[in-house]
């Protein structure tokens, strides 16, 4: 038998990182078992639905790179197929026509509250029985599922084990509206069977809807999945993950610079181990994933954490690929790639100083565009008069190189400080601040073998003309 997996998000919003979780785990056991990975859009409540929201979540997947093997398929495109399914199920008279009024409704809920008795939908109650006696042909209605009466639906779920709930405690649940519209789950069971789905994995607020799912599936003739439903996620004060504790939505994760390897890496873990270990590649998680090494208790989202594995990845992954992910901010922040050194050298030489793309994008201007003044606290600690002299020779030499390599600017910088008996600190600094305009980077003459020789003898000029200005306001 193929295993096949599938997400199913409800369109209401951006794609959540618990949900993105969900997914991560779903197309994992999928590819694990050499599966297939569905997803589904489940856009059935039309009022909160949006387009909007169906891009988001498409966009969401994309990112990380969860490529599903089919669809997406939209609940709203299968109605005719559900209520197909709900005349069977009328006509084998495992379903029923129900014409309780819905203030019926509520007078039979506060009588059994006033008798202490669990308040349900009860089919035996005289009223009720009564007004389905009276109804005729054509009277609007609902379809309620015949839930069974006694024993108990026992399921084996893959990460909180054996679960059994009574029968006793389910009522019979509505399937059609009145306005001819099936409920929620009874499409997902139509559409689980349907789509030949064999592990339904879910968060563990669906956990409720799994005994009544189980019974429509056996009503239906229809195998039953294996379930396994996720723990939540918390925030650091141990609430569930929310807005309140920061981003939540999985592209704002990519406006604030981080890799989607970084983001699954971190998602995987959050919830799910293999021993110690913390920095899984794509292909290890394929290989280690299951679904019993799931944790049964909620997780807290540590962003310390993820920052650590973002760096990991920014330092350790192939340049073409920070390069492709580090694009967006380029653009963003306009800086244009093409007007400068190679971007996936720059990468190799200052990815491993940033913990996100946004510091890293931030972190190279100065390799693609000029700037017209320095970083003002550098500059008045390292562009002082006694800067001069040591910038002017460098200026020189550096300008009669005929090999612009990083081991001539080593030399230049270990010749300066030979000839001015200088340490290496009094032309290191005012190099880096001239050459890029502030007080960090990486080894100056790596950075100015990548900038060019034009660039670096214009910014030492500037670097010297802004000292001269700087002695004549002195003066
Ligand atoms: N549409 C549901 C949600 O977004 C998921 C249902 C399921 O996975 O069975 O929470």
């Amino acid at each position: 038998m193929t295993v096949k997996t599938r997400f199913a998000p409800s369109p209401t919003g951006y794609l959540h990182v618990g949900g993105a979780r969900t997914a991560l785990y779903s197309w994992l056991f999928a590819k694990s078992q050499g599966g297939e990975f569905v997803l589904r859009i489940e856009d059935t409540d039309l009022e909160r639905n949006s387009q909007e929201a169906v891009d988001a979540i498409l966009e969401g997947m994309q990112w990380l790179g969860l490529e599903w093997n089919e669809g997406p398929y939209f609940q709203t495109q299968r109605f005719d197929r559900y209520n197909e399914m709900v005349d069977k199920l009328l006509a084998e008279d495992k379903a029923y026509k129900c014409y309780a009024s819905k203030e019926l409704l509520d007078e039979v809920r506060a009588e059994q509250e006033a008798n202490k008795e669990m308040p349900r939908y009860d089919a035996d109650h005289p009223k009720i029985k009564a007004v389905n006696e009276a109804a005729k042909e054509g009277d609007p209605c609902v379809i309620r599922f015949r839930n069974p009466k006694s024993g108990s639906v026992v399921f084996d779920d893959q990460i909180r084990g054996r679960i059994e709930i009574s029968n006793s405690q389910m009522d019979d649940l509505i399937i059609r509206r009145t306005d001819g519209s099936p409920t929620y789950n009874f499409c997902v069971v139509v559409d689980d069977w349907d789509m030949g789905i064999t592990h339904v994995i879910r968060g563990e607020d669906h956990i409720n809807n799994t005994p009544r799912q189980i019974n429509i599936y056996e009503a239906l003739g229809a195998p039953v999945p294996t379930f396994a439903h996720c723990a939540m996620i918390l925030g650091d004060d141990g609430a569930k993950l929310s807005k309140r504790h920061g981003a939540v939505s999985v592209m704002q994760y990519r406006d604030m610079g981080y890799l989607p390897v970084a983001l699954n890496n971190y998602l995987v873990r959050l919830g799910w181990s293999h021993g110690d270990q913390e920095i899984f590649s794509q292909e290890e998680m394929i290989n280690l994933f299951s679904l019993n090494a799931i944790s049964k208790s909620a997780s807290a989202f540590n962003t310390d954490k993820l920052l650590w594995l973002n760096n990991h990845y920014i330092k350790t992954s192939e340049p073409e690929y920070v390069a492709e992910h580090l694009q967006w901010h380029l653009d963003q922040k306009g800086i244009n790639k093409n007007n400068g050194p190679v971007i996936t050298e720059v990468i190799k030489l200052v990815g491993e100083r940033c913990n996100t793309l946004v510091e890293l994008a931030d972190q190279i201007a100065y390799f693609y565009h000029d700037f017209d003044a320095f970083d003002a606290d550098a500059a008045k600690k390292h562009l002082r008069g006694v800067a001069k002299e040591p910038l002017e020779l460098a200026l020189a030499k550096v300008e009669a190189l005929s090999e612009w390599t990083t081991e001539n600017l080593h030399q230049v910088i270990a010749d300066v400080c030979t000839e001015l008996e200088i340490g290496m600190g009094k032309i290191g600094m005012p190099l880096r601040v001239a050459v890029t305009g502030g007080g960090q980077s990486p080894s100056v003459d790596a950075v100015m073998q990548l900038i060019g020789k034009e660039r670096v003898v214009a910014r030492i000029k500037m670097a010297l003309a802004f000292i001269a200005e700087r002695e004549a306001n002195a003066q």
